[in-house]
């Protein structure tokens, strides 16, 4: 099943980038300039980069307390138990950078990561949205949290919004993905868990989101697809965010 290779959604979803510094989805024709050689040399950049040591920066529980910005910021968003700290984990090659928990909702704070100086990068670990159990002000104080950050945060570069494979989008996933369109951050899907389900399933999965996005013309076109279990998609997903690093800077 080529269309799942995730190497293939990464690559070349991630390329042009337009007159304002803004990433944006086109066509697989328009990407003519890149190889097999610069994919692997941004993998192995990305597995370097991500090899370094990573470590808990901030944590802040509202917008007056984010840390000064500095470094470009990658975002990871969505629901609760999407797989968020696993996937920040899994491409740090950390068993406990971020806490895994077992308890949705339990985030509820924006955590900042930071890796080797040299890199100029930050991860950003969203609290998880959509918990129904959690009581109605907090969660509407979450909400606010992460659309006020998704909307004002200047050295936000992008944001991966995570999908469990399982479930497919959901409606509070569309209600970020309306958010994102409001902003000028370029952002992208991402399929967790995709070692719980069967590749019929995931190929299923793949386009019924792909579809939705058609509907969002600021999201790339194409999805990425990961297990933090298996490691699958985490060299792709590295390189992506080395060659977003690579366009900024140039
Ligand atoms: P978060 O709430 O979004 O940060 O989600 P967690 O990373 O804490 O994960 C929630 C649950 O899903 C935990 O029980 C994880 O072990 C499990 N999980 C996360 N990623 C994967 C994955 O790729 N495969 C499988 N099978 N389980 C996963």
């Amino acid at each position: 099943m080529p269309g799942l290779v995730p190497g293939i959604h990464v690559l070349k979803t991630c390329k042009r980038h337009d007159v304002d510094g803004r990433d944006e989805p086109g066509h697989d024709g328009e990407w003519g300039g890149m190889t097999a050689d610069n994919d692997a040399e941004l993998i192995e950049a990305g597995r370097k980069l991500f090899a370094g040591d990573w470590r808990f920066a901030y944590a802040a529980p509202s917008i007056e307390t984010l840390p000064p910005m500095g470094p470009l910021e990658i975002a990871f968003a969505g629901r609760s138990n999407v797989g968020k700290s696993s996937l920040i984990n899994a491409l740090t090659g950390r068993n406990a950078l971020a806490r895994t928990s077992h308890t949705p909702g339990r985030t509820q704070e924006l955590i900042f990561f930071e890796g080797p100086p040299a890199g100029h990068l930050r991860l950003v670990d969203m609290p998880g949205y959509g918990y129904a159990q959690a009581p109605k002000s907090k969660v509407a104080a979450w909400t606010s949290l992460i659309h006020k950050f998704l909307l004002g945060r200047a050295s936000l570069a992008r944001v991966y919004v995570l999908i469990d494979s399982r479930h497919g989008l959901k409606e509070v996933d569309t209600d970020i993905l309306k958010t994102l369109d409001k902003s000028a951050v370029s952002y992208q899907l991402v399929l967790t868990k995709t070692d719980q389900v069967k590749p019929a399933e995931l190929a299923g999965c793949i386009e019924t989101t792909r579809a939705a996005l058609a509907k969002h013309p600021a999201a790339f076109p194409e999805v990425l697809v990961t297990s933090s279990r298996s490691g699958a998609g985490m060299p792709e997903l590295r390189a992506a965010i080395m060659r977003l690093l690579g366009e900024r800077r140039s």
